[in-house]
């Protein structure tokens, strides 16, 4: 089956034809600046990035020039429409409306638009998309891939917050979790890699990219995850602060003169690494400034650290048995060094790095702890839209 997967933020449309039986990309792209100076730019059949102006004022535009590319004889991607056999939309928020994928009907789309309300940045955008390709491609079949289903098997000991319960049932404020594609699909891969049965399997899988997550996983479910109700909560990440202390919000308000809105934006955009490091959100250009002896540098990596490693040591608690743990996402993939410092020490638990094994890894699942560990610790390169590839033609076949 032919998927073409979509994901549509507020003013870009990322997008990635899929073949489901060789699980090969043909080709992805991204339309950006979408209303204004829009830019469109893919890759071809030879992994060459094309890039150029176009016009395109709103997601329906968008979409018609990334068909039409698709179907170009000069790109040679498909030769028809036709041939697209489904479309997989990424949805960021299902609440607990949806706790797997599903095909998009009239109800469904009331459902994400009911969902907006607890993510407004990111679920109208979704939507756009999704109504986009109604219009365009109106017999296609379409299916909804949401982040959060992941982890609606969490109990409500791990997604209920201690505040007045009142809240939880009048606004639905609770742990909802997030990257949940993520997580699941090095969950699979890890245990396929491991010959373990996935509903046996117990991991703690970290997201580790400019978002950052970490999940407990237990029988092959979430039990646990480290973002809440929105994606600020949990381990440090490139410009999110992760998990601080509430009553600073307040504080800074009273101090600083700020609204609500203004502290939002601080812990949001203007926190974590770029924050803490006064350098940048890019873990990379933070690690060059570390080499040169900057202090800041080196305390923003150890803060980073230390936040990842509380994570692990609560989800070993929480889960007893730990087969693997996961590394995965720009940092979990390709960071050796933090890869090291968050498993170090770890020895007494059952939990050892082959260190060559872990600075060679590269590009592909790599068990990087010695021959004969109970806990493997693995790099497993995650692949969302493959995921939601897969999740389409599922739900349609079923
Ligand atoms: P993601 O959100 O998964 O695309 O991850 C993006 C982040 O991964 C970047 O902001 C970098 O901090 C980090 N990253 C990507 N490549 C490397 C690398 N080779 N070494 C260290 N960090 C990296």
């Amino acid at each position: 089956m032919k998927v073409l997967v979509i994901n549509a933020g507020s003013s870009s449309l990322k997008y990635q034809l899929i073949d489901t039986i060789t699980h090969q990309s043909i080709t992805k792209g991204i339309v950006e600046r979408i209303g204004a100076d829009a830019e469109f730019s893919f890759s071809t059949r030879d992994d060459r990035k094309i890039k150029s102006a176009i016009d395109a004022k709103n997601h329906t535009q968008a979409l018609t020039y990334v068909l039409d590319n698709l179907k170009d004889p000069a790109n040679a991607f498909i030769k028809s429409l036709d041939e697209i056999d489904a479309i997989g939309h990424r949805v960021v928020h299902g609440a607990e409306e949806f706790s797997a994928s599903v095909r998009i009907e009239e109800k469904v789309i009331k459902a994400i638009e009911k969902c907006c309300e607890i993510a407004p940045l990111h679920n109208p955008p979704n939507l756009q998309g999704i109504l986009a390709c109604r219009e365009v491609l109106p017999d296609t079949p379409q299916v909804a891939v949401f982040d959060t289903a992941f982890h609606q098997t969490m109990p409500k000991s791990s997604y209920l917050y201690a505040i007045p319960y009142e809240f939880y049932e009048k606004y639905g404020i609770r742990r909802y979790g997030f990257h949940g594609t993520s997580h699941r699909y090095v969950t699979m891969k890890a245990a396929e890699f491991l010959d373990k049965k996935l509903d046996e399997f117990n991991c703690i899988t970290c997201h580790l990219g400019n978002g950052s997550s970490i999940a407990a996983v237990k029988n092959g479910r979430s039990v646990d995850t480290s973002m809440g109700y929105t994606p600020l909560e949990g381990v440090v990440m490139g410009t999110r602060s992760g998990s601080i202390d509430p009553a600073i919000v307040f504080y800074l308000m009273k101090k600083e003169n700020l609204d609500a809105k203004q502290v939002d934006d601080i812990l949001n955009k203007k926190s974590g690494l770029l924050g803490l490091s006064g350098i940048s959100n890019d873990l990379r250009t933070i690690w060059q400034e570390e080499l040169k002896g900057n202090e800041r540098a080196a305390v923003t990596r150890d803060v980073l650290v230390k936040s990842i490693r509380k994570y692990i040591g609560a989800y070993m608690v929480e889960l007893g048995t730990v087969d693997a743990i996961i590394f995965t996402a720009g940092i979990g993939e390709n960071d050796w060094n933090i890869r090291e410092r968050c498993v170090s020490g770890l020895e007494n638990f059952g939990i050892v790095l082959d260190n060559q094994v872990n600075r060679d890894a590269k590009g592909a699942i790599t068990d990087l702890s010695p021959f004969g560990m109970k806990t493997h610790v693995l790099m497993v390169p995650t692949n969302e839209e493959l995921m939601i590839a897969l999740d389409t033609e599922g739900v349609l076949k079923k």
